[in-house]
């Protein structure tokens, strides 16, 4: 059986990035740039004023001079400033032709017989040249970078409407169970409601994937592959439950007759040693466990991944270093993964302070409502103190985990 790091490997190295497409700028914050984008032209593209002040010559250095008129930004000046002359100008306007310096407001005294330069003044002060916030044929994005605010900014100060992106993948859920109770429905001995669906729903918005459908298949091989064949248009499908060796097991089956090729079926982890992993060209399938933490992990570790490496992001998950808040204990002998809560530490050394919540049944989600991480331990751990180093992943895409 794969360790949980031959695993994500296989899922990592099976995943292809989608092909690239255009999409408009007010779309595209958080999307992987699909090529470099060079600036087309000089930033500003004019001597633009950085103060407001008054244009002046340098001849007119400690003289006092005309003020011929008032140009706020955006507007043109007709003409050139000549000797003797000065314009006041306003932050972001044009400098007429021949100025050159500005001087701020602040700094020249206005009176009735004009406006007093300055002996100080020196060429290009407050004026900002055509290129020199960028020059064209500059990269200000590369391929493979998230596009951030800025990056969006820089793009819509060139004119771009649109850019080329790797799009994000779309998902199907698949929640099968002959037990599962729609929504609203009231419960049957015997029969639960379906929170797997609700949780993976969640899950997928947070990693940011373009669209997420849902169905509920009951145990039946016809039930599975029907809902199969309509998720056919989605790039990754995650089945919940029905994944084992049980009976009624038949997600195996099912994804056998929908023609796709296992890449593995059971991971040395827990929870969730009977997960699978499929694949039908480019369209990834993962059976996750339905014991709803097995599922979590399942997700957590391993379609995300795939649905970061498919929108061009970085896929591996970056491990971080905290300290134990309490002691805790493992069998060992499989890699364990406990959900866990990260807060900053109080005290110096900087760093985290991890607790782990619950995790004794791989159905316990109630426990782990409040967790923001999940705590790996190596397969070899034991007992683990308060006060140990461990290692977690963040279960939230954030400023520390890509
Ligand atoms: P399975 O993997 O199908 O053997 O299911 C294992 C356990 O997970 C059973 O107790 C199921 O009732 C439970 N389970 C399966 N699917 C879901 C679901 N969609 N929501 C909540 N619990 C589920
Ligand atoms: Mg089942």
């Amino acid at each position: 059986m794969l360790t949980p790091q031959e695993a994500l490997e296989l899922v990592i190295g099976t995943a292809l990035s989608l092909p690239p497409c255009a999409v408009a700028l007010e779309q595209a914050d958080g999307l992987a740039a699909a090529e470099d984008v060079v600036s087309p032209g000089d930033c500003p593209s004019f001597a633009r004023a950085m103060m407001d002040g008054f244009a002046v010559r340098l001849a007119d250095a400690g003289a006092t001079v005309r003020l011929a008129g008032q140009l706020p930004a955006g507007a043109i000046w007709d003409g050139e400033l000549v000797a003797g002359r000065c314009v006041e100008i306003l932050t972001g306007a044009a400098c007429p032709p021949g100025t050159d310096a500005v001087v701020p407001k602040e700094q020249a005294d206005r009176g009735d017989r004009g406006v007093a330069v300055p002996c100080s003044i020196k060429p290009g002060q407050n004026i900002a040249p055509p290129g020199s916030d960028c020059r064209r044929g500059q990269r200000v994005v590369a391929a493979g970078e998230t596009l951030t605010g800025m990056a969006v900014a820089a793009l819509a100060s060139f004119g771009l409407q649109s850019v080329r992106v790797t799009p994000r993948p779309s998902l199907a859920i698949i929640a099968t169970g002959g037990e599962l109770a729609s929504p609203g429905q009231p419960l049957r001995l015997g029969q639960i409601h379906d929170s797997n669906g609700p949780m993976l729903r969640a899950m997928a918005r947070q990693q940011g994937v373009s669209k997420v459908r849902v169905w509920q298949a009951a145990d039946r091989l016809d039930a599975i592959t029907a809902a199969l064949d309509e998720a056919s248009e989605l790039d990754i499908v995650v089945l919940s439950g029905g994944v084992s060796v049980g009976a009624y097991d038949l997600v195996p089956e099912a994804l056998a007759r929908h023609g796709t090729e296992t890449v593995f079926h059971g991971v040395k982890q827990k929870p969730g040693k009977p997960l699978l992993f499929a694949r039908k060209e480019r369209r990834l399938f993962f059976g996750l466990p339905g014991n709803p933490l097995a599922c979590h992990l399942g997700f957590h570790r391993y379609v995300a991944a795939a649905a970061r490496k498919m929108s061009g992001r970085p896929a591996w998950p970056q491990p971080f270093q905290g300290q134990l808040t309490a002691a805790i204990e493992s069998k060992g002998g499989r890699t364990h993964f406990l959900p866990g809560r990260a807060e900053p530490a109080a005290d110096p050394p900087a760093g985290w302070r991890v607790e782990v919540l619950g995790g004794a049944s791989s159905a316990d989600i109630f426990r782990g409502c409040r967790a923001n991480c999940y705590v790996e331990l190596p397969p070899a751990a034991r007992t683990c103190q308060a006060g140990d180093i461990c290692s977690f992943t963040w279960l939230l895409p954030g400023p520390w985990s890509p």
